[in-house]
């Protein structure tokens, strides 16, 4: 189990990094580390593999246009992205008039526009924008390498197969609530990111024995009364009683 210990407002994903460098310079660095959306962003994924060869595996954060969201209509993946002439060909046909890299609020990025006189008169143009007069413009990541991967994973995601070999963090959760819950996680017992590093240091280590105890107690568990859902189910035939 590796510890990170930081102040209060460092965001989980800015620890992604740090923790597999210092798992790399302990030679512990994993093959496959599994991580929610927090933990994630394309870039991530690509530094995770090309630094350590590290499988970053976890859910890209999805689409925020209108389109993706409701599923419906051109998201992204709908236009062709030419990377070497900088510019995007729409379902339609169209080609951007535009292609501009900007900087905001801290990140990069890629604003493609199309020419109005295309978007204004297209037959189509309610499935691609809401804006009464505006073209429809996109957003996209800053390289193309960035881009392939986001849409490989948003696609990948969606799938039984991806979800499936997801489900293997599902008792993460169990265990850090567990820490939290029973052995107060969640509070500083002393002043300082140093001493409070000891404290969750032990804490894991309480929490490794623990489980270590559990996986060699081979004493059978009380068995439990089934749930009044489970029993109606059970009648239903929908689960072995
Ligand atoms: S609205 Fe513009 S970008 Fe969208 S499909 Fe029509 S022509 Fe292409």
């Amino acid at each position: 189990m590796h510890v990170a210990t930081t102040i209060a407002p460092v965001q989980d994903g800015q620890l992604t990094e740090v923790i597999h460098d210092d798992l790399a310079a302990r030679r512990l660095a994993p093959a496959e580390h599994v991580v929610d959306t927090a933990y994630l962003t394309p870039a991530q994924i690509e530094r995770a593999q090309q630094v350590h060869g590290i499988t970053l595996l976890g859910p890209v954060a999805a689409g925020h246009s209108h389109q993706a969201k409701a599923g419906q209509g051109f998201d992204k993946t709908a236009f062709t992205i030419d990377w070497d002439a900088r510019r995007a060909t729409c379902p339609q046909g169209a080609i951007s008039c535009a292609w501009r890299p900007l900087h905001v609020s801290g990140h990069d990025y890629i604003q493609i526009q199309f020419a109005k006189k295309d978007c204004l008169a297209c037959p189509v143009r309610t499935q691609c924008t809401d804006s009464a007069d505006r073209p429809r413009a996109l957003a996209l990541l800053p390289r193309q390498s960035l881009h392939e991967i986001q849409t490989h994973n948003r696609r990948e995601q969606r799938t039984s197969q991806w979800q499936r070999r997801y489900a293997i963090r599902a008792g993460i959760e169990a265990t850090l609530s567990q820490a939290v819950r029973t052995r107060g996680l969640r509070r500083s017992r002393y002043r300082g990111l140093a001493r409070t590093h000891v404290q969750h240091v032990l804490t894991a280590r309480a929490c490794n024995f623990t489980r270590l105890a559990d996986w060699f107690d081979t004493s059978p568990t009380s068995s439990r009364r089934d749930t009044d859902f489970r029993t109606l189910c059970a009648a239903a035939g929908l689960v072995t009683a």
